[in-house]
């Protein structure tokens, strides 16, 4: 074979409960994930040894400048997981055009390994051996990160656990999202951190999350009003805390008409929705004129996970 082709979706998490500290270090985590139309598309072709290069997408601003290029970038670890469960020499080059922001909360990342995982799995895929399954996949996705076995599943759906553990969630129609992108990113790790700060300080102890029933309701039955009121994310205090700026992008989505808006995952990307695709791009233009992100970007929800082209 000589080159695989995968496009794989970013996420919003349109719930992120966030319950107390495990005894392994992680929280436990109620997360809704919904993949949208903001694309990285990753090439897999055969090479001498282990090679990587990224490239910021056509027309998008990813600080690409941010992406390690070495073992650590977690497509290059994904390709090094596919090729010892196979026995084969990761021999391949990896090319990623990204269009989903950097440590942006949209799980770019984790993106890249799911669709390294895909297009290694293709690439090495030999008669002589019996083929990866979608749940081997799955299994070795959920070992490089809590984020990455959504990424190659899609669409909308429940996440338990660390997030790992997905169930698909019942959705109706499409949503139109804009998406505000923020100048420099913010590190998961510290906004976790922080978040448990501030609950210390407040002496509160965090309760166990559980999937909000409002916000399933809005899915299944495609109502994008009650899905905007219903959307809520346990980091955005801490997201907020450490970027207070975010707080005028928020506000200024929400008074440009955002039916719903919250910060995505971590942060420092700010997620709103919009009620049809023409409100969205109302909302886009407004938002891009308002000067309150470094770059503005629609997209529609849900769509499939990583999927070879
Ligand atoms: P999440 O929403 O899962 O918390 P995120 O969207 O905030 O993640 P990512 O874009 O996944 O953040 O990047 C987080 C960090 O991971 C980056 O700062 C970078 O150092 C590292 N990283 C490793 N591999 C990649 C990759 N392929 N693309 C982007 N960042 C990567």
């Amino acid at each position: 074979m000589s080159a695989v082709r995968v496009r794989v979706p970013a996420k919003v998490n349109l719930q992120l409960g966030v319950g107390p500290i495990r005894e392994d270090g992680y929280h436990d985590l109620v997360n809704v994930f919904h993949a949208v139309s903001l694309f990285d598309e990753l090439t897999a072709e055969p090479a001498d040894g282990l090679e990587l290069a990224v490239e910021a997408a056509p027309y998008s601003r990813v600080a690409i400048g941010r992406v390690p290029t070495d073992a650590r970038n977690l497509a290059a670890r994904a390709a090094v997981l596919v090729a010892s469960r196979l026995g084969v020499e990761p021999r391949v080059r990896l090319r990623i055009r990204k269009a989903i922001p950097v440590a942006g909360g949209m799980a770019g990342g984790s993106a890249d390994a799911a669709a390294a995982l895909v297009a290694c799995a293709r690439l090495w895929d030999d008669r002589e051996r019996p083929a990866l399954a979608r749940d081997d996949l799955m299994e070795m996705g959920a070992e490089l990160g809590s984020d990455v076995p959504f990424a190659l599943l899609g669409g909308t759906a429940i996440g338990v656990g660390r997030g790992e553990r997905l169930t698909p969630a019942l959705t109706r129609g499409t949503f139109h999202w804009v998406f505000a992108a923020a100048d420099g990113g913010l590190s998961t790790p510290a906004v976790y951190a922080e978040c448990d700060r501030l609950r210390d300080a407040a002496g509160e102890s965090a309760p166990r999350p559980s999937v909000a029933e409002d916000l399933m309701t809005a899915l299944a039955t495609g109502d994008a009003k009650a899905l905007g009121a219903a959307l809520a994310n346990d980091l955005q205090p801490a997201a907020l805390e450490l970027r207070p700026s975010l707080a005028r992008t928020l506000n200024a989505g929400r008074d440009l008409g955002a039916i719903g808006a919250l910060v995505s995952g971590s942060g420092p990307t700010c997620a709103f929705l919009a009620e049809t695709d023409e409100d969205a791009a109302d909302l886009a233009v407004a938002l891009d004129g308002a000067g309150v992100a470094e770059q503005i970007v629609r997209a529609q929800g849900p769509v499939p996970g990583a999927t070879v082209l």
